[in-house]
């Protein structure tokens, strides 16, 4: 059924193709010259300009030929990390990994060939559907942001799946909502030898609060980590200004937001203990954060009719996929959030974001012969929203 050569090709076409994130333009209008070419119509969105990009999001849609069929969404990720440009694939059987000099980019070129070859053969072989709709998204690895500008309006399905992951064993149904925060302290400055007394070291308070603070894995649904510190001058002057960034991430937003809490008084009460007085004015140190939600959670029921259809299309393959929680945040956190529901399927793609990725063409064809299955199914069971 599936043309495996054919998605081989257009595999290694993709990860040929540059798309660092806000540069997938070359990506978006291979795509779109593809999907035309079946028959979809396709509009590329403003996301592009909203953030700085040379392409919008790729929104496809090829239409029902049975018109009783609900329709279905799939989507996946046109960017890829650094250092992914001029990627040079090197095929031995049926591994293809980087020559160790970028990443692959089956993260996420391998969603994008399957979705593309489902298309491909649900229009050639004439099969029944209430309508694909294939979404390409752009700058997914730089905070989801393609995903976001998307409107899911402009969608008539209300569910599908997501292609980014890496067993295609694993239908991934949880993943963690994500808190992205920023503290500025601000201490005093003085001369470090000639007036020590007169300033408040923005290191200190930094380091104290960091020693108090919980990071790492949390619990089984929560990790937290500081990512970043910035601050500091020459050595003689007390420094008056640190800036810290981390996130924190939980499959419960309860303990997302008691984590988040826990950090920002961390710096909080380390710097209410610092104050000095100079020249008869009190002056006390004092701290300033930008915390925001940077996704939801995606939280889809594993008895939720949609799970079901994708375990019983890989049942009817004699494979299985199993439901599981993943601590990654991906476009199906911020599709959920926005009302479709989705959960995300895996392609095959392996140490993903190293220099070291690589993928198994098998593990790829058995991924496209599930998403094949379960469009096809979808087609005569539905999923009851
Ligand atoms: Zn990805």
């Amino acid at each position: 059924m599936l043309n495996e050569e054919r998605l081989r090709d257009l595999l290694l076409d993709l990860i040929t193709t540059d798309s660092h994130s806000r540069k997938e333009r070359e990506v978006a209008l291979k795509l779109k010259a593809i999907m035309e070419s079946l028959g979809a119509t396709v509009e590329i969105d403003g996301a592009g300009e909203a953030v700085g990009g040379n392409t919008g999001n790729v929104i496809c849609r090829l239409p029902a030929t049975d018109s009783a069929a609900p329709p279905i969404f799939l989507a996946a990720h046109m960017d890829t990390v650094v250092p992914g440009e001029g990627v040079k694939p090197i095929i031995e059987g049926t591994i293809i990994r980087s020559d160790g000099t970028t990443v692959l980019g089956g993260d996420d070129k391998s969603g994008c060939a399957i979705i593309v070859e489902i298309c491909r053969v649900m229009h050639e072989q004439n099969l029944p559907h209430g309508g694909i709709e294939a979404v390409f998204t752009i700058c997914e690895e730089v905070g989801l942001l393609g995903a976001k500008q998307l409107d899911i309006k402009t969608l008539k399905s209300t569910y599908g799946l997501v292609l980014d992951s890496d067993d295609v064993g694993y239908l991934f149904t949880q993943a963690p909502a994500a808190d992205h925060m920023e503290w500025t302290i601000y201490g005093l400055e003085a001369h470090a030898a000639m007036a020590p007394d007169k300033g408040i070291s923005a290191i200190k308070i930094a380091g104290e609060a960091l020693a108090k603070m919980k990071l790492g894995r949390i619990d089984q649904e929560t990790v937290a980590n500081i990512g970043f510190i910035q601050g500091g001058g020459p050595t003689n002057v007390v420094p008056n200004k640190v800036v810290l960034r981390g996130e924190a991430r939980s499959l419960k937003i309860e303990k997302l937001e008691a984590q988040t809490r826990h950090m920002d008084e961390c710096f909080r009460e380390a710097a209410a203990k610092y104050e000095v007085e100079v020249g008869g004015v009190r002056r006390k140190a004092h701290v300033e954060s930008h915390i925001e939600r940077e996704y939801d959670k995606m939280d889809v029921d594993v008895n939720s009719p949609l799970v079901k259809l994708v375990v019983q299309a890989a049942h009817n393959l004699n494979l299985s996929v199993e439901p599981m929680p993943m601590m990654g945040g991906c476009d199906a956190n911020v599709l959920n959030g926005k009302g479709l529901l989705c959960a995300n399927l895996g392609t095959g793609m392996r140490a993903i974001h190293t220099v070291n990725e690589w993928l198994d063409l098998r593990d790829l064809y058995r991924s496209a012969s599930i998403v094949l299955e379960i469009v096809r199914l979808n087609a005569t069971v539905g999923v009851a929203v």
